[in-house]
């Protein structure tokens, strides 16, 4: 039996039964209205999840579902709560990767059969009865990642409106998150981050793990993460270590030997973004065999 919790006046959540290292206690769905819903992320492939949920929120009609990106953990169920619901997808596109010129390790987390109805561009908004959602681009984690902001229910706005931003997998409070490519860009991860800064939301829901209450404290957290992160390679790089392998024994000393792969992944992504800024040079292109090196080391050699 599904467990849906009231989260506050007018949003509801279920937790898919899908719990693992990367998705902590499961995916997050959120359910918006009382009449007409929203779902945000009904989840993946779970039998018997869908049906349940739509019987559970009976008589209310769900009429949209939004994704927030379509990684296999988020996007998959859409097709199912769609042909039991006639509720229309929206999403700010079908699933893709940043480049295509290096081998993508995570082909498989994609849901590359997603097709949103509706494609949202950034800070569009749009209705589901009386509820009002905004669009916002927040790319990097994965290439149509989006969150949506709630911000008024009625015209005559009461202080019992939300103003809460679904934020997906772009912010978490039980983890960083991962960003790697092709499938993930730090740059953009890292400009979205900072987007977010200033977004006057007070409260941000993750799809996995709890409510974030105190958004900005969060988002400093991270941001201080990612930088030091970085101090810590271009220290490497300062050393003359330009080996992605070197660089996790310094930079991880105690990790379990199941995590040395992501560890990796997670250096190649702050190195492509070091090279993005133009402060760090490959001798083989974004791989994690290649050397690397800083950009004002390199001046004098043919890889400047
Ligand atoms: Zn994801």
């Amino acid at each position: 039996m599904i467990k849906i919790k009231q989260i506050s006046p007018h949003i509801r959540r279920v937790t898919c039964p899908n719990p693992s290292k990367f998705t902590f206690k499961g995916t997050n769905c959120f359910i918006i209205g009382q009449n007409r819903l929203t779902i945000v992320d009904p989840g993946p492939i779970i039998e018997g999840f869908i049906p349940q949920l739509v019987a559970a929120l009976k008589p209310a009609k769900i009429t949209h579902i939004l994704i927030t990106h379509s990684h296999r953990d988020h996007s998959p169920a859409a097709a199912e709560l769609k042909a039991l619901t006639g509720a229309k997808t929206y999403a700010s596109g079908q699933h893709n990767i940043y480049r295509t010129d290096i081998d993508n390790p995570f082909k498989n987390s994609g849901d590359w059969d997603f097709e949103p109805d509706i494609i949202l561009k950034d800070n569009q908004t749009f209705n589901c009865d009386n509820h009002t959602f905004k669009a916002i681009q927040t790319d990097g984690h994965c290439y149509n990642h989006m969150a949506y902001a709630l911000t008024h229910i009625d015209k005559n706005p009461t202080q019992d409106d939300e103003n809460c931003l679904f934020v997906g997998d772009h912010i978490m409070g039980w983890a960083s998150t991962i960003v790697a490519p092709p499938d993930g860009n730090m740059s953009r991860y890292m400009h979205n981050l900072y987007k977010l800064q200033t977004a006057p939301y007070n409260v941000f829901y993750s799809a996995h793990g709890a409510a974030i209450t105190k958004p900005k404290t969060r988002i400093d957290e991270l941001i201080k993460h990612r930088l030091s992160r970085e101090a810590e390679i271009v220290d490497c790089l300062k050393q003359g270590i330009g080996d992605i392998v070197e660089m996790v024994k310094i930079n991880y000393p105690k990790l379990d030997q199941a995590l040395i792969g992501p560890a990796a992944m997670s250096t190649l992504a702050q190195l492509e973004w070091l090279i993005d800024k133009n402060m760090v040079v490959s001798d083989a292109g974004l791989t994690i065999d290649a050397q690397y090196r800083l950009a004002n080391e390199a001046k004098n050699t043919i890889y400047s």
